[in-house]
């Protein structure tokens, strides 16, 4: 089967609707695919159902916004139970602060004379309630400061660059327990790519591995090079950690990352399936 577990609609910063990935998913070939949008599990309902009309197994996930030492840190979450009290008031929280941040952000661009009029951006977040800086950037296109979210974030919206404003993220080790005491299966996205390369060491994986709050890491990812997949691989071998691959597919949103470009093995998914139900969530 041909099974990509990281993708992202435009109910948070993809630009699909959750049916249209679906169905760009199909068109791709995909047998399984996950809806992980950030922080919220709000299209989940929608692809569900266009994965039924369409042959398409959507698996329910999530990609959660967390920090270690104050390192950007995304967890991805199958099969929570998506009414789970303590993990929706933390994801609340989370999309709350993604909100609070956003006159900050404007001012810098004010300040940096590309003023960014409410109007435009709201157009561009739409109904996502997960409001992020590719919508700032698609703003920024649009009114020519830039030609695409590549160079906005290159220039100016990157974590080490002159627009940005950091936001409330959830400490990892609770993010982790939240989303199995939901019922789900965790794991670290792109853990060895632009941001957390050097922040994640392979001891604290360990760690996490060995106290069981950690599932399994995303190992094919395309912010990984060669080298870096294959030592993660055989890290996560190392330590009894799933491996995952994923395309971390945003429509148009981000070049290189076309649904299926990496994918994660039938054993695999298997295995995350049998975690879920024994955790009483749901695939
Ligand atoms: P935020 O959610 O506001 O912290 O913004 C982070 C999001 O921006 C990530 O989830 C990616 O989807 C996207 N992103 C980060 N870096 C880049 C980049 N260099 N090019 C395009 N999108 C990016
Ligand atoms: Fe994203
Ligand atoms: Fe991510
Ligand atoms: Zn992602």
């Amino acid at each position: 089967m041909r099974i990509d577990l990281h993708t992202h609609s435009s109910v948070s910063d993809g630009t699909d609707a959750p049916a249209e990935l679906v169905a760009a998913a199909a068109a791709a070939g995909l047998d399984v695919v996950a809806l992980s949008d950030h922080d919220t599990f709000d299209g989940l309902a929608d692809a569900g159902e266009a994965g039924e009309r369409l042959g398409v197994q959507v698996v329910r996930g999530i990609e959660v916004s967390a920090q270690y030492r104050g390192t950007s840190v995304h967890l991805l979450g199958y099969g929570c139970r998506a009414d789970d009290p303590a993990l929706l008031a933390e994801l609340t929280r989370v999309r709350r602060g993604r909100g609070d941040r956003v006159p900050a952000m404007l001012a810098n661009l004010a300040a940096a004379g590309m003023p960014v009029p409410g109007e435009v951006l709201a157009r561009h977040v739409g109904t996502s309630p997960s409001v992020g800086r590719p919508h700032i950037a698609d703003a920024m296109i649009e009114l020519g400061y830039v030609a695409d979210r590549r160079e906005a974030f290159d220039r100016w919206l990157a974590d080490d660059k002159p627009i940005f404003v950091g936001r409330y993220a959830t400490p990892l080790a609770a993010g982790l327990d939240l989303i199995t005491a939901a019922g789900g299966v965790a794991v670290i996205a792109h853990p060895w790519g632009r941001v957390s390369r050097h922040q994640l060491p392979a001891s604290l994986l360990a760690q996490l591995a060995a106290s069981g709050q950690l599932d399994g890491v995303e190992v094919d990812h395309q912010d990984h090079d060669r080298a870096t997949r294959a030592e993660l691989r055989a890290l996560a071998a190392r330590l009894g950690l799933l491996a995952t691959g994923s395309s971390d597919y945003h429509g148009a949103g981000k070049d290189d990352h076309d649904l299926g470009c990496n994918t994660t093995t039938d054993e695999v998914l298997a295995e995350i399936a049998a975690r879920v139900g024994a955790r009483g969530g749901r695939l």
